[in-house]
């Protein structure tokens, strides 16, 4: 069941200190916590903020917290799978987490759907995916998931976390990663429809463009943009959305 829920428990104190102090610089914040197993993080979290929720899918974490935390009144225990909880809640949020690993992809796209609601997010992640969520175009790492967090948000890696800092020690080694919200994208930008059509581009990271794009967009319009011979991995999100533009445009 633990190793099925992703449950790695961090047990550096001096690590989950940075934590909740990269989540929660100044005092008066919300922070919601994903996934905060036995607590560790979160105790840390409760001193700093304001009010603190955390959402714990497994049962029997859920109530083991709900005792150890019994004399805190900031902190609220919700007993949910975070895909299915509703984050946007609380009001303007931080939202951070020792993340389980094989929802990470699903977990960020729903924090950045906050949109003017997220003030931050930190979260532990595995180092791969950090790397991809931060990568630059032009290399290996840089991806669908690149565009999707960078679009909306600054991405910096703070540092890596080593398996040992974990009991039990997950197979691979992990980094804290902070997703600062862009201000407001232009009026102009169709945020949805550029992902989606960010997600047809890197459909197959091998093909061109072109090749990807074949069947939503005619042929002879794709054959007449350069941009269209290159892999989407060369591109930047501003020529991604440039290209967009020319295409849909009329
Ligand atoms: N924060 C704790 C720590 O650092 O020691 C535990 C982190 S552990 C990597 C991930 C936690 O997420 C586990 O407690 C697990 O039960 C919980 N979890 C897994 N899937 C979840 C889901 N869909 N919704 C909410 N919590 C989930």
């Amino acid at each position: 069941m633990g190793r099925r829920l992703g449950q790695h428990f961090l047990v550096r104190q001096s690590i989950l200190a940075s934590i909740a102090e990269a989540a929660c610089p100044e005092a008066g914040e919300t922070v919601i916590e994903i996934g905060p197993g036995r607590g560790a993080l979160t105790s840390h979290l409760v001193e700093r903020a304001a009010r603190a929720v955390a959402i714990e899918i497994d049962p029997v974490l859920a109530q083991y917290l709900r005792e150890k935390f019994r004399d805190s009144p900031k902190l609220e225990i919700v007993e949910s799978d975070v895909l299915r909880a509703p984050l946007d809640a609380y009001g303007p949020v931080t939202v951070a987490g020792n993340l389980p690993y094989y929802i990470t992809s699903p977990i960020v796209e729903k924090t950045l759907a906050l949109g003017p609601l997220l003030r931050r997010a930190v979260f532990l992640v595995q180092q791969e995916v950090a790397a991809r969520l931060a990568a630059v175009p032009g290399t290996r790492d840089y991806g669908y998931l690149s565009v999707a967090a960078q679009l909306r948000a600054e991405v910096s890696i703070l540092f890596p976390v080593s398996r040992a800092a974990f009991r039990p020690p997950p197979k691979v080694d992990s980094a804290v990663v902070r997703l600062l919200p862009r201000p407001e994208a232009p009026a102009s930008m169709d945020t949805a429809a550029l992902l989606q059509f960010a997600g047809l581009c890197f459909r197959q990271k091998r093909k061109t463009i072109r090749n990807n794009l074949l069947g939503a967009y005619a042929k002879e319009r794709l054959d007449a943009l350069a941009e269209c011979g290159h892999r989407a991995e060369q591109l930047s999100i501003a020529e991604l959305a440039a290209l967009h533009r020319t295409l849909t445009a009329v």
